[in-house]
């Protein structure tokens, strides 16, 4: 186990490259540890009970809002409980292995889990806030809905495995809490899926002007695929000219490539007029998609989330609000998923049949302010719209009115009651609002 104090030689490092973005919020635990196996994990908790001291867990620290950074107590980093083995169809991850390791590893072994959408996200945050990854939508709606069990360090130090059989109560928190989790990951379980031999995307390329356009297309498109393709509308500018521009990108995740080529073509015969791409589907595999990320850790970054059930309204919102963008980097992205479906009882409960996402990326701390009011406010120009949002990606610690959006009203109330009976003595507190 590895500890540095606040002040010591080494902890700045440490706290400020935990960080996965080049904005670092200037808050300090007293001390950070890092631990690499579930004993270490253990030993550090007893610790913290026996010093009084609350405990904030952090994996590859890519939440948006560092909800892992707090001012004061331990930072316990699990970034070194990496491992990935199988057992027969069952992944064994560690909460600290990156998404794209998680993927080849599997692929490797002919199977697919859907991991996150970035290469460094690593399993413990995005699994326990839902977890959307590569045909999430397919394989269980959210990735946390293949987790079948958990080896988790409760509050007290003890060391357990929870699962539908063994401390439900905290089993149906893990599957979506997110950093209301009151637990530490050591391991998941998980169950995969056979890999995708055929996947294939389709890339076209509009201005602006086309967004409402594709939206009610997309949104047409979307109430009556198949499950197994994913359908996106991004807004970005182009990396040489700076032009504002909307692409369409459709995935598909499946075995089927006769039947994909036809669907995609199809797609593509009825797409609107006006976009600029490939002539047709290309063949693509997963190395392929995590080397295209529209996301990188050398910009300072503020984001937000909606679900909604009025996609394409939302979207042209989405599309009026990038007119003004402050910043080129900054990308806005529209997943129109198919009608808002069952989900199984979890503390995971919010989704709709769109969802919003907008990443501000700038370089230059004096923009701060105008990119960050960027981001807000195109969240309140959402508001009609909104039907709640994600724990993974929304802003909490600047907004925490946007945290109890991300759940019903009877997950809240239980949440609430698993924490206090778990953690007893908030070990494992809330992430505090952040007032910048
Ligand atoms: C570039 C980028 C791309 C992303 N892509 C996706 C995506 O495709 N799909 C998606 O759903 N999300 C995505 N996210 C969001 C991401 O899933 C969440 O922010 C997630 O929390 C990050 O996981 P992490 O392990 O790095 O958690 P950290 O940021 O390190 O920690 C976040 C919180 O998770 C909890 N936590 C983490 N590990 C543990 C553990 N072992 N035990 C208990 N609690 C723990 C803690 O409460 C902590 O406050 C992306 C984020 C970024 C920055």
């Amino acid at each position: 186990m590895n500890r540095h104090l606040r002040g010591e030689a080494g902890y700045e490092e440490l706290r400020s490259n935990g960080i996965w973005n080049q904005l670092k919020p200037e808050r300090y635990p007293d001390m950070i540890v890092r631990a690499e196996n579930a004993d270490e994990v253990a030993q550090a908790v007893r610790e913290a009970a026996a010093a009084g001291m609350p405990v904030a867990i952090k994996g590859s620290g890519h939440n948006y809002t560092s909800t892992y950074l707090r001012e004061g107590g331990m930072q316990l980093d699990l970034s070194g409980l990496d491992t990935i083995r199988m057992d027969g169809e069952l992944a064994l991850v560690g909460p600290g292995a990156r998404s794209a390791d998680v993927c080849s590893a599997l692929n490797a072994e002919g199977r697919m889990f859907p991991t996150g959408h970035h290469a460094g996200v690593t399993l413990g945050g995005f699994l326990l806030g839902g977890g959307m990854g590569w045909n999430g939508e397919h394989w269980g709606q959210f990735g946390c809905f293949n987790v079948l069990a958990l080896d988790v360090v409760l509050a007290s130090g003890e060391q357990t495995t929870i699962s539908a059989d063994m401390h439900p109560d905290l089993f149906w928190a893990a599957r979506g809490a997110g950093p209301l989790f009151c637990a530490a990951v050591t391991r998941f379980y998980l169950r995969t899926y056979p890999l995708p031999t055929a996947v294939h995307a389709l890339r076209r390329v509009y201005p602006l002007d086309a967004a409402p356009a594709l939206s009610a297309w997309l949104e047409g498109e979307g109430k009556n695929r198949r499950k197994d393709f994913e359908l996106i509308l991004m807004f970005e500018s182009d990396p040489e000219s700076g032009t504002l521009q909307c692409v369409v990108l459709v995935l598909y995740h499946g075995s089927d490539g006769e039947m994909a080529l036809r669907e995609l073509s199809a797609m593509l015969e009825a797409a609107p007029e006006g976009g600029e791409g490939p002539p047709g589907p290309i063949p693509l595999d997963y190395e392929a998609l995590y080397a295209q990320s529209l996301t990188g850790d050398a910009r300072r970054t503020g984001a937000d989330t909606i679900w909604t059930d009025e996609t394409a309204r939302a979207s042209d919102i989405m599309a009026s609000h990038f007119a003004s963008v402050p910043s080129p980097g900054t990308v806005g992205i529209v997943n129109f998923r198919a009608r808002a479906g069952y989900l199984p009882d979890a503390a995971c409960s919010m989704i709709g049949s769109g969802f919003l996402q907008w990443i501000g990326q700038w370089t230059d701390a004096a923009t701060d302010a105008e990119n960050l009011a960027w981001v807000d406010d195109l969240a309140v120009a959402l508001e009609p719209v909104t039907k709640g949002c994600y724990v993974n990606e929304t802003d909490i610690l600047r907004r925490p009115d946007r945290l109890r959006r991300c759940f019903s009203d009877n997950v809240w109330k239980k949440l609430e009651k698993v924490r206090r009976d778990y953690d007893p003595e908030g070990r494992f507190p809330m992430p505090p609002p952040d007032p910048r």
